[in-house]
């Protein structure tokens, strides 16, 4: 009789297989179209219409893997991955996954694993001093920082604790009330409209301030929109500044919108998701110009710092007013550590219970590049980017779309929306990269996003080789 687990042993075997697998994965990634060309509907109607009743073997998954999987994988890994925003993951990355999911710990509160706590904040605290971030978010102080799924997870918790704070509590106890009001900039990421949904907040009472010619918050439209709701009688409580805006890396001035949120006395939440890691460089750090009228900040190493997905760093000034909103102690987890107030609890700072361990792959990367390499790696993608802006503004047919003082170039063929469109479909046919597109005043405009974890100045030359190439056909 089999006890149809997998032995250590079969596991040390199919394990190697596997990391085998990943390696070689990776050196040929350049070889697949970087964007799936897999139909609707077409892995399912490959795979068998009922699951197997008897156990199959590991090999015969790893083949399908290869014959089903793949073709319709979109290489997010590809160094000539140029679309949305950087999902760079590495392989110090991979490895603390593995071993987050070997050791399969439950670190909801300290008690049930206090390495997965206590790496957390230690890790987290490091962050603090490699990014430049104000030292009130270190846990040493009254704030503190825990890791999250996501920077739209990170936007609900503060849209929640800001609202407890503006109501003293109340709306955790009776409900959500109507005259609350939340501001941000028409720029901003889809995830903050999520949260004031989610947070029965009305997307209707989310106000979307105008920007400048640069796509950044004008803060006297912020000022002057908070005038009208107070005399209005409704209750301004939250605001969201973009450091890096999804659509074209636009920075919102948080030190005169701080300065708004604190004579109303407003939460305002940073959201640096993709850019917050370009602080590592000095010469970038006034990007964090600001932040210490910050009342919570997040940013995403799964985005643009080679952690794998999901990781997303969120920092609050007061952890009290957080853990007040979230807190919630059932009889069957009490314990002593707990009790005596000596740790922190992570489950009261993020909407599950549940948590893994994901500070492993974190600490991984970081050891194993340290700041000096994590640094070059995002300083040299800056380098590539500005080099493509310079290629853009240097060729007649485009012109830049935005500012790009970072890793994303929005540009579009001067031939209009048509033209630039059609450009854009035909260079992602061809499979050699994959770039995706937003509207800038309105208008078509390709983004070039330069931080895949391998993309180097082979790559980004190619594409715009591929582009002016191509563009003298469209
Ligand atoms: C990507 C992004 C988000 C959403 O990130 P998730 O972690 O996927 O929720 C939010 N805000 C900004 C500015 C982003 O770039």
């Amino acid at each position: 009789m089999t006890s149809h687990h997998m032995t250590p042993d079969e596991f040390r075997r199919h394990g190697h297989a596997l990391v085998d697998w990943i390696a070689d994965y990776r050196e040929r990634v350049e070889t697949f179209p970087v964007l799936s060309k897999a139909k609707p509907g077409e892995l399912r109607r490959a795979l068998p219409a009922s699951p197997p009743l008897r156990g199959e073997p590991f090999d015969a998954m790893l083949a399908d893997v290869e014959r089903l999987i793949l073709p319709g994988v979109t290489h997010w890994q590809s160094p000539s991955f140029f679309a949305y925003f950087p999902s760079n993951s590495s392989f110090p990355a991979v490895l603390g996954e593995l071993l987050s999911a070997g050791l399969g710990v439950q670190g909801m509160i300290w008690a049930t694993s206090p390495a997965c706590t206590e790496l957390e904040t230690h890790v987290l605290d490091w962050l603090v001093d490699m990014l430049g971030l104000p030292e009130g978010f270190k846990s040493s102080t009254d704030g503190g920082g825990v890791i999250q799924d996501t920077a739209s997870s990170s936007a609900l918790c503060a849209v929640l604790a800001a609202r407890e704070r503006a109501t003293g509590f109340a709306s955790n106890r009776d409900g959500a009330r109507q005259d609350l009001v939340a501001y941000t900039s028409t720029q901003t990421h889809s995830s903050i409209a999520k949260a004031a949904k989610i947070a029965g907040i009305g997307e209707s009472n989310l106000r979307l301030i105008e920007v400048d010619e640069t796509f950044a918050m004008r803060p006297e439209a912020l000022e002057r929109q908070i005038q009208a709701d107070r005399e209005a009688g409704r209750i301004p409580f939250f605001v969201c500044a973009t450091l890096g805006t999804t659509s074209s890396t636009a920075v919102d001035p948080v030190g005169a919108i701080g300065s708004i949120c604190e004579e109303h006395d407003l939460w305002l939440h940073v959201d640096a998701a993709m850019l917050g890691p370009a602080a590592l460089c000095p010469e970038l750090r006034f990007l964090n110009d600001g932040l210490e009228h910050a009342d919570s900040y997040c940013f995403n190493p799964h985005k643009w710092m080679f952690t794998t997905f999901d990781c997303d760093c969120f920092y609050v000034k007061n952890r009290k007013e957080l853990i007040e909103t979230l807190t919630i102690l059932p009889e069957y987890l009490k314990n002593e550590a707990t009790a005596s107030g000596a740790v922190i609890d992570y489950r009261d700072w993020h909407i599950p219970l549940g948590r893994r361990f994901r500070a492993l792959k974190l600490w991984f990367v970081i050891r194993h590049y340290g700041v000096e390499g994590l640094t070059h790696h995002i300083r040299r993608h800056v380098e590539l980017a500005r080099q493509f802006a310079e290629w853009v503004t240097l060729d007649e047919r485009f012109e830049l779309a935005a500012p790009a003082p970072f890793n994303l170039v929005c540009f579009r063929h001067k031939g209009g929306d048509g033209v630039t469109e059609a450009l854009m479909q035909q260079l992602n046919d061809s499979g050699k990269l994959y770039l995706t597109h937003t509207k800038l005043d309105g208008r078509y405009a390709i983004r070039m996003s330069i931080g895949q974890t391998e993309t180097e100045e082979k790559h980004v030359r190619a594409a715009w080789e591929q582009i002016t190439a191509l563009a003298t056909s469209v």
